[in-house]
Formats: C-alpha cells, structure tokens, sequence
C-alpha cells in the first residue's frame, strides 16, 4: 500500500548537459530533513534533455521518495519560459507545501516567475532552512547588508525559497533507498513574450566549484596586482577571486567577487591578499577549509577567520610564495 504523507515537498534540481548540478544534491540534504520533520514526500522534479534512469536513481539514493521527470528537448538549453510553464502546471496538479529552488543563475531567474504565476512569496538566497515547533519553516537568510540573520515565514502557500550555491550539505548517499519515477509529458507553452534568441556569452569561471582561490582587495592598490595572484593561483591549480571593491573599481570583473552580494565559496585553500575581513565578505568565504590572510595591518577583521596569518606587504610575500612553490616543483620532478 501507498505510503501518505501530511506534507509534500518539491526541489526542482538542476541538470547540466549529462549531470547533475551539485546544487540539486544539497538541496535534496535540506529536504529530506525537513521532511522527516513534517512527515511529508520528497519529491524531486528533473527538467532535462536525455535524462538516464540511473541518473535519476541517484536522486532517490540521495533522499528524493518521488521523481517527476521530464526528458525532453524543451530543456536542453536553460530557456526559463519552458521550465516556468511546466513547474507551475505540475504545482497546480500536485499542490505541494515547500519547493526549494537553487539560488543559481538560472534559479535566480526562474523562481520569480514561477512565484508570480503562483501567486505566492518567494525568500530569495537564504543560507539555511528550519521548521518550528508549530511545523512552519523558517527560511533564513542574510538582511542589511549581511549585519543580520532574518527568520521569516511566508504566509502564502505554497512557501517558495531559493537557497545559496554550497551552503548546504547532500546528505549520505544510500543505495537501500526505494522511491517511485513518474515520468511527464513536456508541454509547450503557447504565449512566450519572450524570444530566445541563443547561447552566448558562456562564462568560464566558476569560482564556487575552485579548490583553491587566491583573492585579492583594495590592499593590491591596482588592477596589475592580480596578475601577481594569477601567478600564485595558477601554481596552486587555483582561480583569482576579489572582494567587492576592486570590482567595483572596476579592476576585475564580477564573476570573481566572493561575499555578500558576489559567489559563497568553500574551497579547500582560500588566500586572502589585501583585504579586510568585512562583514560582506566574510559571509561568502568563512566556510572555506583553510584561510591564509595577508595583511599589513595586524588588527584586520580577516584575522580573525584565518587558520594562518601573515602579517606583512602582499607584494613582498606573494613572490616569495611564488619563489618557494617554485622551488619545490623543480625539486619533485
Ligand atoms: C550591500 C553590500 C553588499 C556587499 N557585498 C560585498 C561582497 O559581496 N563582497 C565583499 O568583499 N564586499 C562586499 N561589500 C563591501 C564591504 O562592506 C567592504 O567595503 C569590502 O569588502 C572591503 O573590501 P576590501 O577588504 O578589499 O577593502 P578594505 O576594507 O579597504 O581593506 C583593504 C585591506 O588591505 C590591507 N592592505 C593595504 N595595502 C596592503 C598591502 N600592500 N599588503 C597587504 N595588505 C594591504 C589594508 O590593511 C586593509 O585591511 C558589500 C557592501 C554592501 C553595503
């Protein structure tokens, strides 16, 4: 007999040409949590084009008790239009309680719209997710400018949430798990009012995927001082990131800037060159493994989050760094 639930959840994941984006992973972590907590289905919803059924095990490996999928070429490119029009015919027919969204690129562009032809709230980019004793969830996420954590509940049901790139964690893979595939018809919407006129512009930075990020701030003094990191980054197999400031002086572009407002980040090495330690930084980078900071001045903020500290000019450090690293290659081969 069919198991019922008090609630259901939806997570939209997200595939990428044959995969998964990691992003539909954690996702599916929080859900399952909240979940057990609400008694409710997990269902996981797949928009992809040439979607395997071993792929889509993996979901309920990972906690999903029901995928619907749609394998169609509708979604081979990320036309929101397509994936908006069937994401709210399914919630029209399935009613669920939650959907959680990936506040990626495209999520960012598909949940407000999914959220106005609902009719509902949506809280955008929130950095964690609880339910209450009263079984409401709390969706939290960062307010005035990162100086605070709001707790907000969504009146309208059902509660829509977008949730930040590596805040969450998957859970543990589980290969006893048993879930149910339904598999949906893909349907074209008829009113687009809008024209896809074709990929471009494909960016090749993906700072929230590095292992190692060497960032740079205000403390390079110039727009030339990146290539100093570029130089350290490279070695380390690594990518440049930045604060804010020398993206908004226009130094280097923002696909780079970790914090607040730019990519949360968890690399396994984070070296942090001239910059301070503000609030909005650290908010996207505090997370990451191993900290090293490079700082003139011994009282800056980033000290405080820095496994490793050195006091003292990047300019005089970093190629000392270089030199070393260097060295150590020349010595191995
Ligand atoms: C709504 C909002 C969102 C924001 N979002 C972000 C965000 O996403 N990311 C972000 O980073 N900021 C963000 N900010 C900006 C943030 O408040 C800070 O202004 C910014 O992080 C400061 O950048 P910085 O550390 O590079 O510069 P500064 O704070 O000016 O620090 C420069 C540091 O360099 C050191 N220094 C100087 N020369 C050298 C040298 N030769 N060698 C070594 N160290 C040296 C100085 O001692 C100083 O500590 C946001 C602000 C607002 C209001």
């Amino acid at each position: 007999m069919e198991k019922s639930y008090r609630n259901k959840i939806f997570v939209l994941t997200e595939f990428r040409g044959e995969r998964f984006h990691p992003i539909s992973f954690e996702l599916l972590g929080k859900g399952r949590e909240i979940a057990e907590r609400l008694d409710g289905e997990l269902c996981a919803i797949v928009m992809g084009s040439n979607v395997s059924r071993d792929s889509c095990m993996n979901l309920i490996y990972y906690g999903a008790d029901r995928i619907f999928l749609y394998d169609s070429p509708l979604f081979s490119d990320p036309n929101v239009i397509n994936f908006k029009h069937n994401l709210v015919k399914l919630v029209e027919e399935e009613k669920p309680d939650i959907i959680l969204i990936g506040a990626t690129h495209f999520g960012r562009s598909l949940a407000p719209r999914v959220a106005a032809a609902l009719k509902t709230g949506l809280t955008a980019d929130c950095i964690d997710l609880e339910v209450d004793e009263k079984g409401e969830l709390i969706q939290i996420r960062p307010a005035f400018t990162g100086n605070i954590l709001a707790h907000i509940k969504t009146k309208t049901k059902p509660v829509m949430t977008t949730v930040r790139y590596k805040v969450m964690s998957a859970g543990k893979m589980d290969l006893e798990r048993k879930g149910s595939i339904v598999v949906k018809k893909a349907e074209e919407p008829k009113e687009r009012n809008v024209k896809f006129v074709g990929k471009y512009g494909v960016r090749k930075l993906n700072i929230a995927d590095a292992d190692v990020i060497v960032s740079g701030g205000r403390g390079l003094g110039s727009p030339e001082g990146f290539n100093l990191l570029k130089e350290l980054a490279d070695l380390l197999g690594g990518v440049v990131g930045s604060s804010r400031t020398p993206v908004d002086e226009g130094w280097i572009g923002k696909e780079h800037q970790v914090g607040f407002s730019g990519n949360t980040v968890k690399p396994k090495l984070y070296i942090a060159c001239g910059i301070s330690g503000s609030p909005q930084h650290l908010a996207g980078m505090k997370d990451s493994e191993t900290i090293i900071a490079i700082n003139v001045d011994p009282s800056a903020p980033i000290f405080k989050v820095a496994d490793y500290g050195i006091v003292g000019d990047l300019y005089q450090i970093i190629p000392l760094m270089i030199k070393e690293i260097k060295a150590r290659k020349v010595e191995k081969s």
